[in-house]
């Protein structure tokens, strides 16, 4: 097995097209552990730390952009992020332990293809956009539109994500993301939710949108659930609707970890109390 430090976007992009059998290296907490175990056996690890701007978190005009190796804890630190994406930092920083933190980037989560990826619904709910390096040069693509299968994502064999960006919001909005794990951390979720709301100058919700992890074999957006919140003041009944919403979403495994039936009535209940954190945040009064 080889290990080379790629110099630039072009440079992994090139690697990754010559190889047969290459994994890029973020922060390594998901691939150096599937090697140790012998579930992935790479013939090129491509470290992509030291690329220009990738361990970056850059304030742009319409929005933040965050390279694909800023660890969870540079992105706990950006105190302007978090203020704007609360949910989106929340998520990340769930990821591990303290010494993950250090490591693991959302960038890899989502790339992983994992469908308890901790940061990948809150990235649906925000509208995120990967930017994407391929031998054509770069495009940006929803995050939401780049879930495959479990394991799997959309990205070619010779793409990388450069960044991730974060678009800018208005004052009366804000997001949450919560999950269920049976222990009080480092574990992975049973049923988790991301939820996003936009409000008007009176409290009512204008805009929302929820998306649920672990329940089915990708994070899944529920624009039922979505709609059941959008007009309303998040009253007992929208509420109630959002959680019947999300509970017909769930395609999820039956594993020693959670019963379908469990998994299926966590996810309302998940979305229902992000929905109020994320409400709460932009400003509604509960
Ligand atoms: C102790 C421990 C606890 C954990 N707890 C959690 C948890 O609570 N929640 C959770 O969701 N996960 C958890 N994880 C899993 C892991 O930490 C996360 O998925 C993390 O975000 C992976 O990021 P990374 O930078 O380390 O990815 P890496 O391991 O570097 O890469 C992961 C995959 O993504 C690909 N990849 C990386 N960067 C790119 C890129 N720029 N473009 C294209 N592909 C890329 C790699 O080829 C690899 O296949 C845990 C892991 C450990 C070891």
């Amino acid at each position: 097995m080889r290990y080379v430090v790629a110099k630039d976007s072009r440079d992994a992009v090139a690697l990754l097209k010559g190889s047969d059998n290459a994994r890029l290296l973020a922060g390594g907490t998901d691939v150096l552990v599937q090697m140790k175990l012998g579930l992935k056996t790479p013939d090129l690890l491509i470290d992509i730390k030291s690329i220009d701007g990738f361990s970056d978190i850059s304030s742009e005009k319409n929005g933040f952009r965050i390279g694909a190796a800023v660890s969870g804890a540079q992105m706990g630190e950006h105190a302007d992020l978090k203020a704007m994406w609360p949910g989106v930092v929340e998520a990340v920083e769930l990821i591990g332990s303290t010494q993950v933190q250090g490591r693991a980037t959302m960038v890899g989560n989502l790339c992983n293809g994992s469908p308890a990826g901790d940061a990948v619904p809150a990235m649906m709910t925000a509208g995120a956009m990967a930017r994407i390096e391929g031998a054509e040069g770069s495009r940006d693509i929803l995050v939401a539109d780049l879930l495959e299968s479990p394991g799997k994502t959309k990205l070619g064999k010779a793409e990388l994500i450069s960044s991730i960006f974060l678009p800018v919001r208005t004052q009366h909005a804000s997001d949450a993301y919560l999950r269920f794990i049976p222990r009080t951390e480092m574990d992975i979720a049973v049923a988790s939710a991301g939820v996003s709301l936009e409000l008007d100058e009176n409290g009512n919700i204008e805009i929302a949108s929820v998306a649920l992890g672990a329940v089915a074999p990708t994070a899944v957006f529920v624009p039922s659930a979505a709609e059941a919140l959008i007009g309303t003041k998040l009253d007992e009944q929208a509420l109630a609707a959002c959680a019947v919403a999300c509970e017909a979403a769930c395609n999820p495994i039956d594993d020693k970890r959670g019963t379908v039936e469990f998994r299926t009535k966590v996810a309302g209940v998940m979305a229902t109390r992000a929905a109020k954190i994320a409400y709460s945040r932009a400003g509604g009064l509960l």
